[in-house]
């Protein structure tokens, strides 16, 4: 088991039944926990290139910016639509459960800016689909996808395919 598996709470039947949560609160909450989480993600991308950390909201917020933070690059967030308060493209998607729609402003990435985007977990892959059209409309490359939470089980590196993705827990 790896040391941040522990810390993750999987409550099932949430949202709907059927479905296992992965409850990432958990690890955020105990500061050890957090710490693990960080670094560990920090590790799967030391040797990459690139210049700025795309959050996918919300809990892509809580781990790109630390990250971010630490290793001395830029932060941009990706919101679910309405949210974002000046010049937007927007991407719709489906989700594990339902469908939506998400927004970056348009000045937020840089033609040829080299771009890592974190996540909390994959799941079928489509949220951070969308997030790298969205990138790459912009002119940005995407270097890597990080998430601290991999449902292996529901494919999201076919989705992905041609893109370097990092997982640290993998759930089979
Ligand atoms: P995908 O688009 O890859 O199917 O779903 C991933 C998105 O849904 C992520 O933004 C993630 O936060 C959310 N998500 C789906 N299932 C779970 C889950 O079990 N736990 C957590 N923490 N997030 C989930």
């Amino acid at each position: 088991m790896s040391t941040v598996e522990k810390y993750i709470r999987s409550i099932p039947d949430f949202p709907e039944q059927g479905i296992i949560f992965r409850d990432i609160t958990t690890v955020t909450q105990d500061p050890e926990g957090l710490q693990l989480a960080i670094k560990s993600m920090e590790d799967k991308i030391k040797d990459k290139d690139f210049d700025v950390i795309v959050g996918l909201e919300a809990r892509g917020f809580m781990f790109g910016t630390p990250i971010a933070f630490d290793m001395k690059k830029a932060f941009v967030p990706i919101r679910k639509k309405g949210k974002l308060p000046w010049k937007t493209i927007s991407e719709s998607y489906d989700l594990e459960y339902g469908s939506a729609e998400i927004e970056i402003h348009t000045d937020a990435i840089k033609e040829g800016q080299k771009v890592v985007i974190v996540d909390d977990l994959i799941a079928t892959g489509g949220t951070v689909k969308a997030a790298i059209n969205l990138i790459e409309r912009l002119g940005g490359e995407v270097v890597s996808c990080l998430f601290l939470t991999e449902l292996a089980g529901l494919n999201g590196r076919k989705a992905l395919e041609g893109y370097n993705v990092e997982s640290v827990v993998v759930y089979e």
